[in-house]
């Protein structure tokens, strides 16, 4: 848990795995959150390891970091932070190894939600 992409005083906890699609009125597919069904889902942040690099995209900034991840992992780890407008944090991980890609839900009942905490928007 030392790596986690989003680092806030409440902990992220890992749930089954689920994906909570709803249809948005232009009919096109929309990501709720998977705790509460909330269809306001917030992107919060993005990241990406590789080998020994991980990239940070955050709403300030991109950040490329050494990272501490072992030598056991073979392949690259995506995850994507998300939170909802009932106070959902939530991440999805992707991890791919020999051909497949592992998937976990990570998700906690709090942190900040301000525009600050998202992903740039106009
Ligand atoms: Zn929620």
């Amino acid at each position: 848990m030392s790596n986690d992409a989003v680092n806030h005083d409440n902990r992220l906890t890992r749930r089954p795995f689920r994906l909570v699609i709803c249809e948005l009125s232009n009919k096109e597919a929309g990501l709720c959150c998977p705790v509460c069904g909330n269809p306001y889902v917030h992107p919060a942040e993005v990241a990406v390891e590789q080998g020994r690099t991980k990239t940070v995209v955050v709403c300030e900034s991109t950040c490329v970091q050494p990272t501490e991840r072992g030598s056991s992992h073979r392949g690259s780890k995506i995850s994507l932070a998300f939170w909802c407008e009932s106070g959902h944090r939530f991440e999805y991980r992707m991890a791919f190894q020999k051909g497949q890609l592992f998937c976990e839900l990570l998700s906690c009942s709090g942190g900040p939600q301000t525009s600050s905490d998202e992903l740039w928007r106009n």
